[in-house]
């Protein structure tokens, strides 16, 4: 049960073949026996009584598009009854009263929220190694990371613990995992998914996103998951329409490849890259390159704009409302207590460097440029859909790396998200595809390739992932041991 696909397991619960209670069973026993990975960090108390729930609505007659189906989801977004710590210490006795509107429906469609996954601290990272809980682990080499911050649902979708899983993305988070464990991920258009009840970290940027192990899957989640929420001011009116595409649907598909991209890629990400660009060509499509050289830009705009708005969003975790409290002899000495005890490292210095890049004086200096260079990435990107369907580039340079490598120096860490975050930027749909691996240290490394698409277009490229599926491009999951 734990490799099949999330469409197959909901059909067969609906054809009363497997039972709701016995797939949440099986995958409680996936997560316990892959405690070593560390990708969970609480399991949902309520799990067997949502499983039961589902098993009497399919006995009823309902028909469920999620029937029985086991779902983690990261410890940023609410699930009624079990513990957000967002990974930090902070949080720490925090139990949420309510269901994010995504989790919300999920629950409706008849899945099972089984586990809550590990995530870097408020989701600032890209290496899953700066929560309070300690570091996921990569199934295909333990001695790397699974890339951040959605570390926890990656593996929890790649070591088969659960079919699906949630994650969030504010400038890379659910693709760059994906691409470091082998499975898909996607970054919706903003507005696409309600924020309702995932913690904000930058909220101009935020979206939950699915992580799957084929694209009929995603295209199943994304069809619950998607939609307009009243609860989500930003929330757009999109209703999905989610449909795995065929080979034909590439047939004079324009494929544009960012030529910044190409630069400063490994052997492997480079191979994986003109494999999948050779398979679109066999089928039909046309592939062809364009440049946006304000992407160079984009690193640093992303990281002033993100800082600034989590220093903002971050003051309400004080003491006094959620989580953990430190006392001091006045309100003054408890929150300054609390915060200097209850953030990490990189959350404090995020909150420091976008408080100073607010203040008056440094305002138009950072912030204010950072807006107009997001402002300039956005209009090249429309400019560049103009002769495009879609655009392609690695998700990443570079395959996962070591544990430790990055953690002393946060430049380093910044910088791998340079093909990431310029489509938060642009609010964009972002989609990363396993496509291949590359052998480090005789260690065989899932490879991803993102494809980009303009705005509500999120449905093509689920369509592209499916016809490159149907055309044996995609190489999901199989993580030794896993
Ligand atoms: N690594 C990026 C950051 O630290 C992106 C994180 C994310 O998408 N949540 O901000």
């Amino acid at each position: 049960m734990a490799f099949t696909s999330a469409a197959e397991l909901a059909r067969r619960v609906q054809s009363r073949d497997v039972s709701p209670q016995a797939l949440t069973e099986a995958s409680l026993a996936r997560i316990q026996a892959a405690q070593a990975l560390n990708a969970i960090v609480s399991v949902n108390p309520n799990a067997a009584a949502q499983a039961q729930k589902v098993h009497a609505r399919v006995a009823a007659g309902e028909a469920l598009p999620l029937a029985g189906i086991p779902v983690t989801v990261k410890d940023n977004i609410n699930v009624t009854g079990t513990a957000t710590t967002c990974g930090s210490r902070i949080l720490a006795g925090y139990v949420s009263p309510y269901d994010a509107t995504a989790v919300r429906r999920l629950v409706q469609a008849g899945a099972v929220i089984v586990a809550k996954a590990n995530m870097d601290e408020f989701a600032m990272g890209s290496s899953t190694e700066s929560s309070t809980h300690g570091a996921t682990l990569n199934p295909w080499d333990t001695a790397r990371v699974p890339g951040g911050s959605s570390g926890g649902s990656a593996v929890a979708v790649a070591a088969n613990l659960t079919p699906v899983s949630l994650g969030s993305d504010t400038g890379g988070s659910v693709r760059q995992p994906a691409a470091f464990t082998g499975v898909y991920g996607l970054k919706p258009t903003y507005g696409r998914v309600s924020r309702y009840g995932l913690v904000a970290y930058a909220s101009s940027l935020d979206q939950i996103g699915p992580f799957a192990r084929s694209a009929e899957d995603l295209a199943l989640l994304m069809n619950v998951i998607a939609g307009h929420d009243p609860q989500d001011a930003t929330s757009l009116h999109a209703p999905p329409a989610f449909q795995v595409g065929t080979p034909e649907d590439l047939r004079g598909l324009r494929v544009g490849v960012i030529t910044e991209s190409l630069e400063g890629n490994t052997s492997g990400v480079h191979a994986a890259l003109s494999v999948t660009l050779d398979a679109l060509r066999g089928a039909g499509a046309t592939v062809g390159e364009v440049s946006l050289p304000e992407l160079r830009y984009a690193i640093a705009a992303y990281y002033l704009i993100a800082m600034p708005e989590a220093s903002s969003n971050l003051a309400r975790f004080d003491g006094m409302v959620y989580g953990r409290r430190v006392s001091g002899h006045d309100v003054t000495e408890a929150m300054t207590l609390t915060r200097e005890q209850g953030f990490g490292r990189e959350v404090q210095r995020r909150i420091m460097i976008g408080t100073y890049a607010l203040s008056s004086g440094y305002y138009d200096a950072y912030y204010s440029k950072a807006m107009k260079v997001r402002r300039l990435i956005a209009e090249r990107f429309t400019q560049a859909f103009r002769d495009f369907d879609v655009l392609v580039t690695p998700t990443s340079p570079f395959p996962a790396f070591r544990r430790g490598e990055k953690t002393s120096d946060p430049l380093a860490m910044y910088a791998a998200d340079v093909d990431t975050v310029a489509i938060n930027l642009a609010g964009l749909p972002a989609l990363s595809v396993p496509a291949g691996f590359e052998t480090v240290d005789g260690a065989a490394l899932p490879v991803g390739v993102q494809f980009i698409a303009p705005a509500l277009h999120d449905e093509l490229l689920v369509k592209v992932a499916g016809a490159l599926e149907a055309l044996g491009a995609v190489q999901v999951g199989g993580a030794p041991g896993y």
